[in-house]
């Protein structure tokens, strides 16, 4: 398959006993994520409070991936790394190690049974918007054809 990019969501609550804290292990995942292809852009990583009862606050980055790999390979490979860093399968808010997420892809939504892109949730999470418009400002969510950048900007105008 001909390389196609996408934008990865990672955050991270809980520590590491190698890597240390959450931002040790968005750091170390931004490695892990380089075995797929070409890290193209990485923002910086962000603090952001706790979401739902999970009660630790969380590192959150974003990143720009030049891959090979079809989505669902690419969905297996992330989930490969999640396990790597020890995430629980199940818990939806619990506490983890390792949380990725495919955002956005060049070649524009894809939905399978186990996967959407872009993400769902992507325009609701400051976690997700924030960082990703560092570095990919002007990609445009291929569903409502706003830009990142209009997106975040819609976040933070409907919460003041
Ligand atoms: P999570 O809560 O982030 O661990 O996601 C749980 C499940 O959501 C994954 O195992 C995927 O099958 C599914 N999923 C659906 N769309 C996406 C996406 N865009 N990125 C990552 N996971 C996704």
């Amino acid at each position: 398959m001909a390389t196609t990019s996408y934008a990865i969501a990672l955050g991270s609550n809980r520590r590491h006993v190698r890597h240390g804290g959450p931002e040790g292990v968005v750091r170390a995942a931004v490695a892990a994520l380089g075995e797929l292809g070409e890290v193209e852009g990485v923002s910086a990583i962000h603090r952001t409070p706790a979401l739902g009862p999970a009660g630790r606050s969380f590192a959150n980055a974003a990143l720009l991936l030049a891959s090979e790999l079809p989505p669902l390979e690419l969905l297996a490979a992330i989930k490969r790394i999640e396990r790597r860093f020890g995430r629980r399968p199940g818990r939806r808010w619990g506490p983890r190690v390792l949380d990725l997420d495919i955002i956005l892809w060049s070649q524009g939504a894809f939905r399978a049974p186990r996967l959407a892109i872009p993400h769902p949730e992507m325009a609701r999470r400051d976690f997700v918007l924030r960082p990703l418009a560092e570095i990919a400002a002007e990609w445009r969510d291929p569903l409502s054809g706003r830009s990142v950048r209009q997106l975040a900007a819609l976040r933070t105008r409907n919460r003041s």
